[in-house]
């Protein structure tokens, strides 16, 4: 007797059964990750006579890939809002505290700091390179003030790179 690797049920034959039950060859069977454990017996019925190996697999792991297809749910909301996760704790706390700012308050206050930021580095702007620690200020400098960026250094803070 041997267990097969997709139904888990027991068979004399398992070249006959994986050929007539589950359409493969037995070659291809073969390849088939020794390592997916076979924990429960799901009858022919459950899921038809035909199945595949990557049907199996998605029966198996269901949970698994549904979790792997919403990798990262927060980057994308903070896409979408674009705010920082820094921002989005922020309102929360506030929020939480009984406080709503609405985002784009928040996001009018960093335009307003980052342009008093911008203009008191146009004061002293010498023609050197820039090393700006905050991406507010970055990005005035790039779109408003012609200044271009160089390069974005990741330690040991993050930086842009900026000359005019
Ligand atoms: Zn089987």
């Amino acid at each position: 007797m041997e267990k097969c690797k997709i139904c888990g049920r027991e068979y004399k034959n398992i070249n006959q059964h994986v050929n007539t039950a589950h359409k493969m060859s037995i070659d291809d069977y073969r390849l088939i990750e020794e390592t997916v454990e076979v924990d429960e017996v799901i009858s022919d019925e459950d899921f038809g006579k035909s199945v595949t190996p990557e049907e199996r697999s998605k029966i198996i792991f269901k949970d698994e890939i549904t979790e792997s297809k919403a990798e990262n749910p927060l980057s994308e909301l903070l896409k979408e809002f674009d705010v920082t996760e820094v921002q989005l704790r922020r309102l929360l706390v506030q929020y939480k505290g009984g406080q709503a700012i609405p985002i784009s308050q928040n996001i009018d206050e960093n335009q307003r700091r980052a342009q008093k930021e911008a203009s008191e580095i146009l004061e002293n702007y010498d023609g050197s390179e820039l090393e700006i620690p905050d991406l507010w200020t970055a990005e005035e400098l790039v779109k408003i003030h012609g200044f271009k960026c160089l390069e974005i250094r990741k330690t040991p803070t993050k930086r842009w790179v900026l000359k005019r």
